[in-house]
């Protein structure tokens, strides 16, 4: 379980969270979904403790996240960051093993995972040799998703991981994925534009709106019982 309690984080003056409290249940799949600037991205930081916020607590299954804590709860995260994040002076096969050889994974046990993990993400071992920005956008988001289920992770963190994917193979990950995250029973928190992916990964979704959480529910209970009408005209501009 990652828990919020009213947690604020200013960038200047600007407050970009502002007073969140939320609950993200274990063994499920969570969506943050807002508008551009709603702070996204922010709240995703804040659970991995790449930012701090400046009020409030963050706990992740009980256990304070502080400074101290957040190298070792950070092994049990996969994070993927909105651009990528990779590491640019190391190939793309560099990027994906790198934690590997860094928690001491013997070769072979490496080179299997990196294999199944090629075939789900459909990056061939050619474009595995080259550096980031010799990649595509969408072999870049990929790698970046190869490198986060690298060590298996329980918690998986990811801002907007399909996002500029053609259709065929963004459909085809949606479904990978899908079946990854339940039968693995891993808690995912995934940041999306699209409600309709939302609603297939059937996953709880909390929609920000301004720093705030506007709502928290299932796909049908913000369409039947909007807490706001901020909710109501989110939906129904995607719909
Ligand atoms: P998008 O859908 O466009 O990715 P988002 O919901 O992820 O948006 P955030 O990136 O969390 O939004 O940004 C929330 C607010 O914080 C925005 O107003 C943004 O301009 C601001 N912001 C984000 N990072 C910084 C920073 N490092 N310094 C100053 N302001 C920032
Ligand atoms: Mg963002």
């Amino acid at each position: 379980m990652i828990r919020l309690e009213k947690v604020s984080k200013f960038y200047g003056e600007l407050r970009v969270i502002d007073d969140v409290s939320l609950a993200i249940r274990r063994s499920e799949t969570t969506v943050l979904i807002g508008p551009s600037g709603s702070g996204k991205s922010t709240l995703l930081a804040l659970m991995t403790g790449l930012e701090w916020p400046d009020c409030g607590a963050i706990t992740i299954d009980a256990c304070p996240l502080t400074p101290r804590s957040a190298l070792r709860l950070r092994r049990r995260m996969g994070y993927v960051i909105q651009d990528g994040g990779l590491f640019p002076h190391l190939t793309a096969r560099q990027n994906v093993e790198l934690m590997a050889k860094e928690a001491s994974w013997p070769a072979e046990k490496r080179r299997e995972r990196l294999d199944m993990l090629s075939a789900l993400t459909s990056i061939p071992s050619s474009v595995l040799n080259r550096y980031p920005l010799e990649l595509s956008g969408g072999q870049r988001q990929r790698v970046s998703l190869m490198r986060a289920l690298m060590l298996d992770p329980d918690i998986l963190l990811m801002d907007e991981p399909l996002g500029a994917l053609d259709p065929m193979i963004r459909a085809d990950l949606q479904d990978q994925l899908k079946t990854i995250f339940q039968n693995l029973a891993k808690t995912v928190v995934l940041v999306t534009h699209d409600l309709g992916e939302a609603a297939f990964f059937g996953a709880t979704i909390i929609l920000v709106h301004q720093g705030r959480i506007a709502q928290q529910g299932q796909f049908h209970d913000l369409v039947e019982h909007p807490l706001e009408p901020f909710v109501s005209r989110f939906i129904h501009a995607q719909l």
